[in-house]
């Protein structure tokens, strides 16, 4: 219960605005933030208001084929059809859905645009530079990964375990008729960024590469002969001599081509 008397503490300080009445022009007065009120009382806003009209929510409904015809055969975007109509995207996206209307692609969208001509020019530099600027990063990317000998070793380090089964007897043969070879094929050696399997240890530029003739076919895609041409070919650009020797797989063990002895007397006649 309120006490009789009571003052309260904002008396007096809050602002007053003298307005008047806009039905029966009295004066009176009101709070700073009631300065947008209008009327004096209760029954003058409601004399104001009777004669009013209310707000009228316009209620619009296109039937299916209405919509169909205005967005398929008209190619009205769905955003000019609710300009035309008089009412938010969003109620034409919901017709859309509700009526199962299928909407145009991305592509089809773009077919309808129409760029002028100095339009399209702009457009299209645009994307020609991009392109040839990730073209260009690409590039250098790759150059980078086949060029920088750390990144070759350590790639040829974790492609597979070295030396492999085929390398190991081609070191066997090596050891037993002391030839002045040395194993290389762990991307210790790079010849024009390329790794040789062994490499001549008495100053001669020769190397030798050996393969599994069935490795050229499924890795390379090619012919183990044009495989060969294209390693010694490549080894040639940078003053080596490359010898290419082939083994084959027989029951799930390595065998050479060529006999010991030919293998042999090849490395000898060059050495
Ligand atoms: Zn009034």
């Amino acid at each position: 219960m309120p006490f009789k008397g009571r003052v309260p503490w904002n008396k007096g300080l809050r602002k007053r605005i003298k307005k008047t009445c806009m039905v029966c022009n009295r004066p009176f007065e009101v709070i700073e933030s009631r300065k947008n009120q209008r009327f004096c009382s209760l029954s003058c806003w409601y004399k104001y208001s009777r004669g009013k009209p209310r707000i009228k929510i316009r209620k619009v409904n296109l039937t299916k084929e209405q919509l169909y015809d205005l967005y398929w055969n008209k190619k009205l975007s769905m955003y000019d059809i609710a300009k035309k109509i008089g009412v938010v995207y969003n109620a034409v996206r919901q017709w859309m859905l509700k009526y199962n209307i299928p909407r145009r692609t991305y592509s089809e969208t773009a077919k309808l645009r129409h760029f002028s001509k100095e339009t399209r020019e702009k457009l299209r530099k645009i994307a020609l530079k991009s392109w040839k600027n990730n073209r260009a990063r690409r590039l250098k990317h790759l150059e980078k990964l086949h060029t920088n000998e750390e990144i070759i070793a350590k790639r040829l380090k974790s492609l597979r375990k070295r030396p492999t089964s085929l390398e190991k007897k081609f070191m066997e043969i090596i050891e037993k008729h002391n030839l002045p070879f040395k194993y290389c094929g762990d991307g210790s050696v790079l010849i024009g960024y390329k790794n040789p399997d062994f490499v001549c240890t008495n100053g001669a530029k020769v190397c030798i590469e050996i393969r599994a003739r069935n490795i050229c076919r499924v890795f390379q895609g090619e012919s183990p002969e044009e495989w060969a041409r294209k390693r010694i070919e490549h080894f040639k650009k940078w003053g080596w001599k490359c010898l290419v020797f082939f083994a084959y797989r027989e029951h799930s063990k390595f065998r050479f081509v060529l006999s010991e002895d030919e293998i042999v007397a090849k490395i000898k006649e060059v050495v």
